[in-house]
């Protein structure tokens, strides 16, 4: 516990701009409530209390000098749109017959919404004669403001109450989780009312001058150039990694902004530092509950997009930005701890609070069969756009989705699925230093490994396959999902008379084979996985169609996360974003052949026919794409013409800038675009 610090221009305004807490419960208490009512989510089902919490919010508001409101919400699959959310901002006035006008905020404004469901990705399941799009609060998201506006966190669904957002199936998924570790748990003598999923995401991300990215219309389009000769100088020393962020710069002035603007809002930057790529930073919060941290981290994305401006700066968050560079991740550490407080993945403490040792291998056996069985979904929930450069290059594991436990953990459950059933208490160890005036310390029971998608940290699991675009809500829905799924096997195999124990000895020998200790970048590793038959797709437009797989489909519906036309429809969608990325990285490529390579290497008497002749490979392909009909075909020959033929092209035009005089060369370069430390913009 950290000293408690009361002086506010010392808390740094932490949460100030959020309705919780004390804040919240001195605008409650003038409503005769208290600050309690928002813990427990059923107020919303409650029209007088929730007039009463409105009026709290109003009177809140106006002090603020807030005087609009939204609902705030997530359309699915929504990566290059800026802030990945959705809102239509409302005045609170009120224009009185008599002229006048008053401010109003009543409990119906903020429970619910309507709005227009066809023009967001629906994947069929809204189209403009069948529009209506509906907005329900979801109060376990606390409302914030930000400059004028109020934002209430919602859920947004069809007239039929299909999910037309990422936000519903996180909760749906969430839901199920809880439900069946209290199930599972009471079975083995434990009795809980819930569980919670706790995560911390680690955002990745590039800075670079504004007026570079100004000059470079794919990053202003895509988020990634699709052009762009290497410079001299890359990554080469590990020169950037953790290095001290400038203190006279503008990113460093833009980074301790978007925190002060992050903690007025309640979110807890924890973190800051470089990371390895030049110009690539990071920031991570403390962790908490999911639903929350996914709220937060988009707002994090907004508010790094647009402090950056105001410092002549550009933040990407796009994937893999730069070629040969490493590209940005969303490392998403993950936890659950019942609703008692006793953590799942912390054998210790999962003992010690359920007095049932058991219970802790129980837990592993599911999570390792979960990964085997459902690895493809896990692989389906990375697939976002950016990450076909990123997975299996120098910077993320390749496309195999197995599970790192360590060499004690590892041995421990061989142990126990041979029938060796002892209490887990894993050793620490101590390092020396060799010197006797610095201390000995213990380090954590197991090294990390980082080349691996799914390791276990010592009481969490990381998917450090993440994409750094990606709204992490479906990665978290299948997480629990999954969960949720083989908590429910073990419990259905209970009630027919089996021991749990048994259960998961069977389940461990049935599939070990996704936990792998070993070097996940080692090039031998993606075979040698192929043939164990542990998940592997290098394809995401493969991994999106495993949406529609019927093993996947039986348990998001059996789940009660994804119907089967929900399921059908998400896959649609996502291949829809694949496609259009691919058509607006493709008409940049060839915009920037016409219009800077091609009168470039004329201006310097270079001979542009291969320029020439790789625009119109380019064009050919795309009208390819465009006479196919269907999505999954048209996403199939996308990804080529991305992997391959804009790759090639790629090749032709960075010789060219090789060869041409910098003062005839149009566009901003890779030196200029990626070191902010050598330039004016320090
Ligand atoms: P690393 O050294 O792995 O880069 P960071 O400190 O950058 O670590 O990020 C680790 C993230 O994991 C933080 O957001 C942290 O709060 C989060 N985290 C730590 N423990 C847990 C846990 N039990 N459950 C979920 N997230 C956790
Ligand atoms: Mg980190």
């Amino acid at each position: 516990m950290g000293q408690n610090v009361d002086a506010p221009h010392l808390s740094a305004g932490f949460g100030e701009d959020v309705f919780k807490g004390a804040i919240a419960d001195k605008f409650l208490k003038e409503q005769g409530l208290s600050a309690a009512v928002l813990d427990d989510p059923s107020w919303v089902k409650d029209v007088a209390t929730a007039d009463k919490i409105a009026k709290a919010v109003l009177t809140w508001c106006l002090s603020k000098g807030v005087t609009n409101f939204c609902h705030w919400f997530q359309p699915m699959a929504a990566t290059f749109r800026h802030g990945n959310t959705g809102q239509v901002q409302m005045s609170m006035l009120e224009f009185n017959r008599d002229g006048t006008t008053t401010y109003e905020l009543k409990g119906k404004h903020i429970l619910f919404g309507e709005t227009d469901g066809s023009s967001y990705p629906n994947g069929g399941m809204r189209a403009t004669h069948t529009a209506g799009g509906y907005l329900c609060i979801d109060p376990s998201s606390p409302m914030f403001l930000r400059d004028d506006a109020l934002f209430i966190p919602a859920c947004f669904v069809s007239y039929e109450g299909k999910a037309l957002d990422e936000k519903t199936p996180l909760h749906r998924a969430h839901e199920a989780m809880s439900k069946q570790t209290a199930r599972l748990f009471k079975h083995m003598g434990f009795e809980v009312a819930g569980a919670v999923n706790n995560i911390g995401l680690e955002q990745e991300l590039f800075f670079i001058p504004r007026e570079a990215y100004e000059r470079r219309m794919d990053l202003q389009f895509t988020g990634r150039t699709v052009l762009g000769k290497m410079p001299a100088r890359g990554q080469e020393g590990c020169d950037h990694y953790m290095a001290p962020i400038n203190v006279q710069g503008k990113v460093m002035a833009c980074m301790k902004e978007i925190q002060t603007q992050c903690y007025k809002l309640g979110i807890p930057l924890k973190t800051r530092h470089r990371e390895v790529a030049p110009n690539q930073y990071e920031f991570a919060p403390e962790f908490g509950s999911v639903i929350t941290q996914t709220d937060q981290n988009l707002v994090v994305m907004q508010i790094c997009e647009e402090v950056a401006a105001k410092h002549d700066l550009a933040c990407l968050l796009q994937e893999k930005p730069f070629a040969g560079v490493n590209g940005s991740g969303k490392h998403n550490n993950w936890s659950i701890s019942t609703l008692c407080g006793a953590q799942l993945l912390n054998p210790g403490d999962l003992t010690a609070k359920s007095g049932n040792p058991e219970l802790f291998p129980v837990v592993m056996a599911a999570l390792v069969a979960g990964v085997d069985s459902y690895g493809d979904l896990m692989r389906l929930s990375i697939a976002s756009p950016g990450n076909d450069f990123r997975l299996g290059a120098m910077e993320a594991p390749p496309s195999v989705i197995s599970t790192y436990l360590g060499t004690q953990m590892t041995e421990y459950l061989t142990e126990f699925m041979n029938g060796n059933v002892f209490e887990y208490k894993p050793s620490v160890t101590p390092i020396p230093l060799g010197v006797d005036s610095l201390p000995v310390f213990n380090a954590p029971a197991e090294d990390r490994n980082r080349t691996s998608p799914f390791p276990y940290g010592g009481h969490r699991f990381e998917f450090r396959a993440v994409g750094s675009t990606q709204n992490v809500s479906l990665v978290n829905t299948v997480l629990d999902s999954m969960v949720a799924k083989m908590f429910s096997n073990i419990s259905d195999r209970i009630e027919a008379g089996e021991s749990a124990v048994a259960v998961a000895q069977e389940l461990l020998k049935k599939h070990f084979k996704a936990v792998y200790n070993g070097n996940g970048y080692d090039p031998e590793w993606p075979a040698k996985a192929d043939a164990m038959g542990v998940t592997r797709i290098d394809s995401g437009v493969e991994a999106i169609n495993k949406f529609v797989d019927p093993k996947n489909v039986e348990m998001f519906s059996s789940m009660g996360v994804f119907t089967p036309e929900e399921c059908a429809a998400r896959r649609e969608i996502l291949l829809e974003l694949y496609v259009g990325t691919v058509e607006m990285e493709v008409g940049c490529m060839i915009d920037m052949i016409n219009q800077h390579a091609i009168p470039s290497a004329k201006a310097a008497g270079i001979n542009a026919s291969g320029l020439e002749k790789g625009a119109k490979e380019c064009a050919a392909a795309i009208a390819k794409v465009h006479a196919t009909e269907d999505a999954f075909e048209q996403a199939k020959l996308c990804r080529v013409l991305r992997l391959e033929t804009m790759v090639n092209v790629r090749k032709v035009v960075d010789d060219v800038e090789a060869a041409c005089p910098a003062n005839l060369w149009t566009m901003a370069t890779y030196k200029e675009l990626l070191f902010v430390d050598t330039g004016k913009h320090r």
